[in-house]
């Protein structure tokens, strides 16, 4: 959770599309973070999240 973050409508947005690939892809957290070419780190998850607004939500990556 990155405080700095909330209230931004599309953090919430990353926030809820990184629990849907827990849901439907049944993978842990470590597992996407290899996945994406992130940090390992079980404890800190909010890279995740914060690759996902930046590139699906907003970015250059935005498709
Ligand atoms: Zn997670």
């Amino acid at each position: 959770m990155n405080q700095a973050q909330l209230g931004n409508p599309q953090y919430m947005e990353a926030m809820a599309m990184h629990e849907l690939i827990h849901e439907v892809y049944g993978v842990d957290d470590e597992a996407i973070q290899v996945a994406l070419g992130l940090t390992k780190d079980a404890k800190n998850t909010d890279n995740i999240t914060m690759w996902l607004l930046n590139n699906c939500m907003s970015g250059p990556g935005n498709k």
